[in-house]
């Protein structure tokens, strides 16, 4: 894509309101623009991140048998009533329409999953089956102020799996826990597993936790087999529950993805039930999986940036390299031609802007690499290669270029 065409332009301030570095970062470089606190619009290279995103969740999620689905936002209050959370949930969004019609703006999608999986699972030889689907959530968050972090309205991946039996679920919770590592390590993310309390219907669920200082949780994590625990569950006397440790180490850290037992916590009051390989009556077994996209996207920018801007993994990266011309505009014309007809993703910035201008505007936009065409390079034989993460340049040929970047 010609830089010239981008809809968006970098921008030396971020909005005085916006006080999260995550935000800050993305709104500078274009990738997201505030609509108010905890509410964003994706512009094109945000968007593009976020695909990406979304594309190595779908993969990992695929690879455990995943379906994905689309469900809606828009949801009925009678199923809220059914499992007693039209009252008790606090970040529920509530809307009414003009005949008086009370509806559920979508926190969260057992209330729908659930009756829908009640339409499809009549008999053992139904399950397991995972439901999952990438959709926007909205939660009455009141305390807005940490960027991409914590949406009121927010992109999540959810999944939702049923089984016959608790050890069937346990060994489904096993193989999400596995492709959740898989994604995480994808992303470039370091997670603790981290034990967080069930609620009232599991004794625990687990938590994948980024540490990080902009993290608005605390873990703790055991020195000696490196499972986190958080600091809401944990009391002072607690040993680490897997292998007994007393050692801590107290982290700031971001949840970036939980996975949890829900029993039949769903599946009672939306009577789902299926017949057992005995001819028996069984209450299905449920689990839910989530990952915030967003959040991801944040923390990704909370770990990685410098003083200049951001620093994108490449396998998240909106472009894989920033292609710019300065004062040789038909080589790097036929470079970017080259390159393009390679299928390599490339930002070609062609503005009459000063060459200051476009270093800046790389460093700040964060695409991992930066090919600079000029009569310098062109004399050494090349462009002239720099990572986004080092300080080194060096003169490669087009062709070297392109081995690099070519999948
Ligand atoms: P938190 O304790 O941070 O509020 P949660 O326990 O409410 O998270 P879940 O309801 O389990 O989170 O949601 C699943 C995932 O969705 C979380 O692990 C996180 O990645 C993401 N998520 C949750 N709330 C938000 C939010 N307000 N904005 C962005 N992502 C979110
Ligand atoms: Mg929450």
């Amino acid at each position: 894509m010609k830089q010239s065409q981008l809809f968006v332009k970098t921008q030396k301030n971020a909005p005085k309101d916006e006080i999260s570095l995550n935000a800050r970062l993305l709104i500078r470089a274009g990738f997201v623009d505030k609509l108010m606190a905890g509410v964003y619009t994706f512009l094109p290279l945000g968007l593009r991140v976020m695909k990406k995103i979304e594309n190595i969740i779908r993969e990992e999620i695929n690879a455990i048998g995943g379906q994905e689905i689309l469900m809606p936002t828009l949801q009925p209050k009678e199923n809220w009533q059914k499992t007693g959370r039209w009252d008790t949930m606090d970040d529920l969004y509530k809307v009414k329409d003009s005949s008086g019609r009370e509806m559920a703006l979508g926190p969260t999608h057992e209330e729908v999953v659930a009756p829908l999986a009640k339409l499809f699972i009549n008999s053992y030889r139904d399950l397991p089956v995972g439901l999952y689907q990438f959709q926007n959530k909205f939660r009455m968050e009141l305390r807005s102020k940490s960027g991409l972090l914590r949406g009121r309205e927010f992109l999540m991946k959810d999944l939702y799996s049923f089984h016959i039996s608790e050890e069937d679920f346990n060994n489904y919770y096993e193989k999400a826990k596995q492709a959740y590592f898989k994604i995480f390590n994808r992303l470039g993310l370091k997670v603790y597993l981290t034990f967080a309390s069930g609620g009232t219907f599991s004794k625990y669920s687990h938590e994948f936790q980024t540490i990080t200082p902009a993290g608005e949780d605390t873990i703790y994590i055991c020195q000696k087999c490196q499972l986190a625990i958080n600091k809401e569950i944990k009391n002072e006397t607690e040993k680490c529950q897997d292998c007994g440790g007393s050692d801590f180490q107290e982290e700031k850290s971001i949840e970036v993805g939980n996975i949890f037992p829900l029993k039949n916590k769903f599946s009672g009051p939306f009577e789902l039930t299926v017949i057992d390989e005995a001819g028996k009556k069984q209450e299905i077994i449920m689990g839910c999986y989530g990952i915030g996209l967003g959040r991801l996207m944040g923390t990704v920018v909370e770990i990685y940036h410098d003083e200049k801007g951001i620093i994108w993994p490449e396998s998240v990266a909106p472009f894989q390299v920033h292609l710019l011309d300065l004062g040789a505009k038909t080589e790097a014309e036929k470079i970017y031609q080259e390159l393009t007809d390679k299928k390599i993703e490339v930002l070609y910035d062609d503005r009459e802007v000063s060459a200051g201008e476009k270093f800046a505007d790389a460093d700040l936009i964060g695409i991992p690499f930066r090919a600079v065409v000029s009569r310098k390079s062109l004399e050494k034989g090349g462009v002239e290669v720099k990572e986004r993460r080092t300080e080194k340049t060096e003169i490669w040929k087009t062709e070297k270029l392109i081995k690099k970047l070519e999948k």
